[in-house]
């Protein structure tokens, strides 16, 4: 059996230093806030060259937290990517405001900005890019369509630690960018924990009070909030994997080449494209076929697992059924909801498993 991904093989790796990480933190026994929490914002901060790193309890909190703190709610719309999970949408709606869909182009499956141009009105306040499977979106040619209308860009992280564009890292182009360390992501901690990153001084403010109540310490609300605040465990864990992330980024981008060696030139699939001068972190590693769902049966008869990112686009799920969309409103999306199939890559995936997945897809395809 080799499933889609192995969280206990990245723990036994660092296991020491892990361990060492929660005991400390047992010890201490505080368990919000506190030096941990302030130590890993700082790290993380400084890795991605940002000003401020304010710790969330997950990367929907964190999305919802930086519309609220740019104070986007009632009346206003908000372009997201149609093909993406429900926290890139659902965050729009938790903030108050409408989610407006812009389908994804059909190379990278990232938000296209000429889809984005056409959604914009005078109601719309920011563009969300996310940064889907690893793969940077657009962003400077978004950046500059945002500029244009007076509109933010906000960074959807999630899947992006410290994947880049030509110019930079994602995350650092925006008004401000949400990431998620949930424990499958790139960067992950051992529950649900996140973060937003910001260069704006004002807002890094707003939304560390948003997060806590309204309030920097105790006795402080100045507004009311919400509690959102990233574990003292978490923010320990998370620091003692921080010094990995490279690494296991590097190995992620080596399964990438591997798969894209062994499968090359198999007829009826696409391989993922990398965006130009870009750095894919290859968070998920999706193909593309017509077969996709006979695939997936046949290499789960194989004994290996793999899942979809997404089976259906955010309009063509039943949470947005009430707003009527049509396959025709999102032609890519209506597409690769039907054809992606992401394939087992983790740090620690032997080369023999691996090498087992490309046989067999293979294998389907040559019949
Ligand atoms: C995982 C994910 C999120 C949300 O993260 P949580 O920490 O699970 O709330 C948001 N956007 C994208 C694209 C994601 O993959």
């Amino acid at each position: 059996m080799i499933p889609f991904v192995d969280l206990r093989l990245q723990y036994e790796s660092i296991q020491s230093e892990i361990d060492q990480a929660v005991k400390e933190v047992f010890t201490q026994a505080q368990f919000i806030g506190g030096e941990p929490v302030v130590k890993f914002e700082l790290q993380f901060s400084q890795v991605l060259g940002v000003k401020h790193c304010i710790g969330t309890g997950n990367g929907t909190d964190s999305l919802f937290l930086i519309l609220k703190a740019l104070g986007i709610g009632p009346g206003d719309q908000v372009i997201t990517p149609a093909f993406s999970c429900m926290p890139s949408a659902e965050c729009i709606t938790l903030a108050g405001a409408t989610p407006v869909f812009a389908d994804v182009d059909n190379d990278f499956y990232t938000i296209d900005p000429n889809q984005v141009a056409q959604k914009i009105n005078s109601k719309t306040k920011a563009v969300i890019a996310v940064h889907l499977y690893g793969q940077a979106a657009p962003v400077s040619q978004l950046k500059t369509l945002c500029d244009r209308h007076g509109i933010y860009l906000i960074e959807d992280c999630a899947q992006a630690h410290l994947s880049k564009d030509n110019t930079g890292f994602a995350g650092t182009f925006g008004i401000a960018a949400a990431f998620s360390f949930y424990p499958t992501k790139n960067l992950g901690a051992y529950g649900d924990a996140g973060c937003v990153v910001t260069q704006q001084d004002d807002l890094a403010e707003r939304v560390r009070r948003l997060a806590n109540h309204g309030a920097l310490k105790r006795n402080d609300h100045e507004m009311e909030g919400t509690n959102s605040r990233l574990d003292t465990l978490q923010a320990a864990i998370l620091s003692a994997k921080l010094k990995h992330l490279h690494q296991w980024n590097e190995q992620r981008i080596i399964l990438a080449q591997i798969y894209h060696t062994l499968l090359e030139g198999v007829e009826g699939i696409t391989l993922p494209a990398v965006r130009e001068n870009s750095v894919h972190t290859f968070h998920i590693f999706a193909i593309r076929t017509k077969k996709r769902n006979a695939l997936k049966s046949y290499l789960s008869d194989q004994g290996i697992e793999t899942l979809i990112h997404y089976p259906e686009g955010l309009p063509f799920t039943n949470a947005y059924r009430f707003r009527n969309f049509s396959v025709g409103d999102f032609p890519v999306t209506a597409a690769l909801q039907n054809e992606v199939l992401s394939l087992p890559i983790y740090p620690g995936l032997a080369s023999t498993d691996q090498a087992l997945v490309a046989q067999n897809v293979k294998n389907y395809f040559l019949g």
